[in-house]
């Protein structure tokens, strides 16, 4: 299956995007592989025509409005983030006039037209850095409750007003595993993502997206690190660290939705380009003015 996912790709001109929490049989053979930051500026950058993304649909989905000269194909179209969905139309607009005076910012896990109605986007890697950068004391953060806190405690003199929307993956990750393997592990490193919820930020040693979680763990020298994000970056983790020990807090922290995607739906979706990834071009076009904001801001 590799080989012939490899032939296909040399024919198409393709290239293969994968999210750090895909499974390991699909990192192993992606071109790119990291977080929703990097993975939209390698998109938006890449002369390929066709980009099979392996995560879930408002990644392809910003891809597509950022590249929409390209082929952007999402190999299982049921792959969706219950997060983005936490959002809809007619809430955000209730916002919109409850807070007019108010920069609305959007997590990148947000569909397109959640997007199209916000000033920008942001990802967990650059929140902080576009956030400082605008020139606005008033915000409103959607839709991730626990990263909206997180950036909110960076900016004391910043009004936030905070979505109540929250990822069930991270959601599922407690506290008291945690401490419960610390108990054990005594120089336990614990290393979280800001979606997790604030006991557990509360008790993490470090705090980044996904990206930042893996350098730090490359670059610092400890044994023993717990990380309370989802499972997939435990692969690149022991990959780049052989002789580092990685544990995860009671059971790991699966996205059903992240794992849809096998090697077969790969194959399939470059022998039939499948599934085309298509935006209404009006709601595209507002999308990738917060999208593209995020990207100069982030710079
Ligand atoms: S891990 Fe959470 S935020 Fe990421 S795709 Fe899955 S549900 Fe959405």
């Amino acid at each position: 299956m590799r080989d012939k996912i490899k032939n296909l790709k040399q024919q198409l001109d393709a290239v293969i995007l994968a999210h750090n929490y895909q499974s390991a049989e699909i990192l192993d053979i992606a071109d790119y592989v990291g977080d929703s930051f990097y993975l939209s500026q390698v998109a938006k950058n890449l002369n390929n025509k066709t980009i099979v993304f392996a995560g879930v649909y408002f990644m392809a989905e910003s891809a597509k409005i950022l590249s929409p000269e390209k082929d952007i194909l999402l190999p299982v179209i049921d792959a969706a983030c219950p997060l983005a969905d936490m959002v809809d139309v007619q809430a955000l607009l209730e916002y919109k006039q409850k807070y007019s005076d108010y920069t609305f910012v959007c997590y990148i896990n947000t569909n397109a037209e959640i997007k199209a109605l916000c000033d920008v986007t942001v990802t967990s890697s650059n929140a902080e850095k576009v956030i400082s950068k605008l020139n606005s004391d008033k915000i409103v953060f959607l839709p991730d409750k626990n990263l909206g806190e997180y950036i909110k405690n960076k900016f004391p003199e910043k009004d936030f007003i905070i979505w109540n929307g929250f990822c069930p993956t991270h959601e599922r990750i407690r506290a008291n595993s945690i401490l419960t393997l610390k108990e054990k592990i005594k120089d336990l490193v614990i290393l979280a993502h800001p979606e997790c919820n604030k006991e557990v930020r509360n008790i993490a040693d470090f705090l980044g997206s996904t990206k930042d979680i893996i350098e730090y763990a490359s670059k610092t020298n400890f044994k023993n690190y717990l990380i309370a994000t989802e499972d997939g970056v435990m692969h690149t983790l022991k990959n780049n660290n052989p002789d580092k020990n990685f544990f995860v807090p009671g059971l790991p922290a699966i996205c059903m939705n992240m794992k849809k995607t096998r090697l077969d739906d790969i194959y399939f979706s470059l022998l039939h380009k499948k599934h085309l990834i298509n935006v209404d071009e009006n709601i595209a076009d507002k999308a990738r003015t917060s999208l593209e904001k995020m990207l100069e801001l982030a710079r």
